[in-house]
């Protein structure tokens, strides 16, 4: 029996998270899931009750869970607390704890939506990929690393890294994602400079054999970034080393125009996974009804699809959102002033979506 981990956190986490939580068990039951969920402390709201931004408990329960879905975390009231001790601390401990390698984050935008993006909208409208970034390992984690030298004259240092392995279990995940969709991947490297990309790309091009189906390119990363805001439909799954990949996807992301539309999946090689929405707590937005709670919903999508083996449930979920949005249905972030929209919060917003599903 699949058991899942609900991680509220802070700001509007537990507003989003009631949301997809509702939604959940309804897909549950119309699909006969046999789900079940357990909430657990994390970010600021573990600090005020246990000291700690990851109590033990929480990381036990969540390497024992077959899935753990996240709100946010963070807040004002614990920004003064020393870096270590900070909710922040608490997301980066529970990634690494689990070993979560591959970040999966889709960047799809609904044609309703298509006028919130800052970009023309013959050029964004319909875009639908996915960007499958290496998460734990790369220039971020590579030694040695550090500052040296005397003051005035000192020198400071990373090391951009990968063993084989490592490219090898973040390119099946790519491949198996292109596979399950247009099966076309793109690999970004800088294997021109980068010796560590060159080996990168050996791999990839090897993987590709084991995937004859799946079209393989490859891409610099400058001109990747380019290709992204002058024609981001060309993509289908694209992958990319840790560095790259934090910024590709920023830049992905704002494609779509609203943050408070995109999921995301971290997982290990067990298909294990943590999925959050990508946007924080939104303080300023907090107890007041007024977060969007689709991210979240849609990263229980996620979830059913990549590490529950429920792919007609996750694809349930998306028709059910992307006929809310159809029906005009929008929270205050993505409303656009266009003729038919009806502004409503984040309670009704969730409410629609379980009225949709039905
Ligand atoms: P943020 O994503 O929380 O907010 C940025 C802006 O987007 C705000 O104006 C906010 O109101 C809006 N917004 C975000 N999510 C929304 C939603 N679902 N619906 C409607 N509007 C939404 O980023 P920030 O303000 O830089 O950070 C706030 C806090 O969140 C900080 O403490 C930060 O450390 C934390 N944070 C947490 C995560 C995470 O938990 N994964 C990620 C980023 C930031």
């Amino acid at each position: 029996m699949p058991n899942i981990i609900l991680l509220s956190g802070d700001g509007i986490g537990p507003e989003i998270m009631a949301e997809a939580g509702r939604v959940l068990d309804r897909v549950n039951q119309q699909h006969a899931l046999g789900v079940s969920t357990e909430q657990c402390l994390i970010g600021g709201a573990a600090i005020d009750a246990t000291g700690e931004p990851l109590p033990e408990e929480t990381l036990t329960k969540a390497k024992n869970s077959d899935a753990v879905l996240l709100g946010a975390v963070g807040g004002p009231k614990w920004d003064s607390l020393p870096m270590d001790k900070r909710p922040e601390k608490g997301l980066l401990k529970i990634r690494a704890g689990m070993d979560l390698f591959a970040n999966l984050r889709p960047a799809l935008l609904y044609p309703e939506l298509a006028s919130a993006s800052t970009l023309k909208e013959e050029v964004v409208s319909g875009l639908d990929l996915l960007i499958v970034r290496e998460l734990i390992g790369g220039i971020y984690f590579g030694e040695p690393r550090g500052i040296e030298g005397e003051p005035g004259q000192r020198v400071g240092y990373n090391t951009d890294r990968y063993s084989e392995p490592e490219i090898e279990r973040i390119g099946r995940i790519a491949f198996d994602a292109a596979m399950a969709r247009d099966k076309k991947l793109c690999s970004v490297d800088k294997a021109n400079v980068l010796e560590v990309t060159v080996l990168w790309r050996e791999v990839m091009d090897r993987l590709g054999q084991e995937y004859p189906e799946v079209e393989l390119s490859h891409m610099y990363v400058d001109n990747a970034a380019m290709q992204l805001v002058r024609a981001p439909k060309q993509f289908d799954v694209m992958v990319t080393g840790n560095l790259f990949g934090d910024i590709l996807s920023d830049a992905a992301a704002m494609l779509t125009g609203s943050i408070g539309m995109l999921p995301s999946a971290s997982l290990n090689s067990q298909k294990q996974g943590l999925y959050e929405p990508c946007h924080g707590s939104a303080p300023d937005i907090a107890g007041q009804d007024l977060a969007n709670p689709l991210a979240t919903i849609l990263s229980v999508s996620m979830m059913l699809l990549h590490s529950l083996n429920a792919p007609k449930a996750a694809q349930a979920i998306e028709d059910a959102v992307k006929s809310v949005l159809a029906s005009g249905l929008r929270t205050k972030d993505i409303a656009t002033g266009a003729s038919g929209e009806q502004i409503v919060g984040c309670r009704a917003m969730g409410e629609a979506v379980l009225k949709a599903l039905n």
